[in-house]
């Protein structure tokens, strides 16, 4: 049997550290068994999936020198590689499942879900669909399918009983059918969900191993389900610990820079990244802290990775990068690495024309773009509040954040439409809302033009930078409670009409 594993991004944000990790040990794990590793692209949620999200996780995976043998930028016998460019498979598979009584068209209307969910709450019970759709007989399913009623595929699961598969990590998994939903796994606009389209594609794409994330164990049981529908044997399944921010919570980008790209524009080395990844629930058996992929893959073995949660913690990374610039570098190294980064003409032309008025000497350049040039600058509490009060700062501050993660496109003009509406939404001057962005970005109250600086910065550095802001002003005892947040959370969907993701 030749090992193939995978990774499988959905193309909906920014390039995860999540998903590097876990292409690290996909193809950790293939290369020491002489396997490949398939890059494919879950794209099922139309409403969510963008090509930019998807350009941006494979480049940044190549960043960091993560490679696949197959995948949509370089093609395999197994393709195509983006799921919607493979709906027909789906299709065939949904009729098989009906076929074999695994799967049945739901036409529940959103409000009687909603009712049988309020009641199943109210009754302590576990939120799932009740089966209703599965006492209709060929014929009315016939009669509403003519009529043209709206409806969607679900998976028929056990009432009772328990579902037992094996974890590579964990040995026997038991769930008992009771916590398993009736997963949707077409919806009604004919696509797929993910767990359909994960299982078809697994299973022609030949993967042997599933090596992902501990958020998708409860998921296992219907994956069963649907490979036993289908007559098809499961892979291997290896469920591995979950990223952790300090406090011991999922990492996530409230708490930590989870970008691939943030930790490249920071300045970071693609290397160090890798190795720290690697560090994440698994130690060499020599013990050794410098290593890269080869060195990874060629002693890797996935039974000795541990379960507890590995805390992503920056300070180590930061100490490692240290050690890979001083210990694994040459200096004519890093002084190309520093050139490659930002100390080039092209990034440095792009501050020019912004500096350019304030300059009598050449030697005015440096300090004026120096926080382009930076991780997160310095500042004082007064200096960020500035004549405002700093309840409003704190205010201002985060509903920026809000909006800008709701940015179609991170540019100049984009970023100045951002920040004017937020002034006639909130009824103050561009002139009042400004100031503290200036001194959370720059450091300073007067500075380059903020917008042009912005888009510079990039939409990784601009967030770590304003929720630096915002940690100063919470530990000064004037930032935002968890009440006001909350406050300001159902103000702000109000106000801006937009979601909170
Ligand atoms: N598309 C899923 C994700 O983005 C893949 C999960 C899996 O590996 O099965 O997490």
């Amino acid at each position: 049997m030749t090992v193939r594993t995978r990774i499988a991004p959905s193309p909906t944000g920014a390039p995860h550290v999540g998903t590097a990790y876990m292409a690290l040990f996909n193809l950790a794990f293939a290369r020491k068994h002489g396997g490949q590793m398939v890059l494919r692209i879950e794209d099922t949620d139309q409403s969510r999936s963008t090509s930019e999200s998807e350009e941006a996780i494979l480049s940044s995976l190549k960043w960091l020198g993560l490679s696949w043998d197959e995948g949509p930028d370089c093609g395999g016998k197994f393709g195509p590689y983006r799921q919607s460019e493979r709906l027909e498979l789906y299709k065939d598979a949904i009729q098989v499942l009906v076929d074999n009584g695994y799967a049945y068209p739901c036409f529940c209307s959103a409000e009687r879900l909603n009712e049988v969910r309020k009641k199943q709450i109210e009754n302590k019970q576990t939120p799932r669909y009740d089966g209703h759709c599965l006492n209709l007989n060929k014929e009315e399913i016939e009669q509403k399918m003519q009529e043209g009623l709206p409806f969607v595929y679900r998976l028929k699961v056990p009432t009772d009983g328990t579902c037992v598969f094996k974890d590579e990590l964990r040995g026997e998994v038991s769930i008992d059918w009771n916590q398993v939903d009736h997963q949707i796994i077409q919806k009604s606009d004919g696509f797929p969900t993910y767990h359909l389209a994960n299982i078809v594609d697994d299973h022609h794409m030949g993967i042997t191993h599933v090596i992902r994330g501990e958020e998708w164990i409860n998921s296992t049981p219907k994956h069963m389900l649907l490979y036993e529908g289908m007559g098809w044997d499961a892979p291997i399944f290896a469920h591995l610990p979950l990223l952790r921010n300090p406090d011991k919570s999922k990492l996530s980008k409230r708490k930590n820079p989870t970008s691939i790209d943030y930790y490249k524009d920071a300045g970071y080395l693609p290397e160090a990244v890798v190795n720290y990844l690697g560090m994440m629930g698994y130690t060499l058996p020599d013990q050794k802290e410098i290593f890269n992929l080869e060195e990874l893959s060629e002693s890797f073995e996935i039974k000795r990775m541990s379960l507890g949660g590995p805390i992503f913690d920056l300070a180590k990374l930061k100490w490692l990068n240290g050690r890979y610039l001083r210990e694994q570098l040459k200096p004519e190294d890093v002084l190309h690495r520093l050139m490659e980064w930002k100390a080039n003409p092209e990034f440095l032309g792009k501050i020019l024309p912004l500096a350019l008025k304030r300059l009598e000497t050449l030697s005015d350049f440096f300090p004026l773009a120096q926080f382009l040039l930076t991780d997160t600058p310095d500042y004082s509490t007064e200096e960020l509040v500035g004549k405002l009060e700093a309840a409003n700062v704190a205010k201002i501050l985060k509903i920026a954040e809000w909006e800008m993660e709701k940015l179609p496109q991170w540019n100049r003009d984009q970023l100045s439409n951002l920040f004017q509406q937020i002034a006639e939404v909130e009824d103050l001057k561009l002139k009042q809302v400004l100031p503290p962005f200036f001194v959370a970005i720059s450091g300073n109250s007067v500075s380059l033009p903020l917008f042009d600086s912005l888009a510079l910065l990039g939409p990784d550095l601009t967030r770590t930078r304003l929720r630096s802001a915002l940690e100063k002003l919470s530990s000064a005892g004037s930032g935002l409670s968890k009440k006001g947040l909350k406050k300001l959370e159902k103000e702000y969907v109000q106000k801006y009409g937009n979601r909170i993701d």
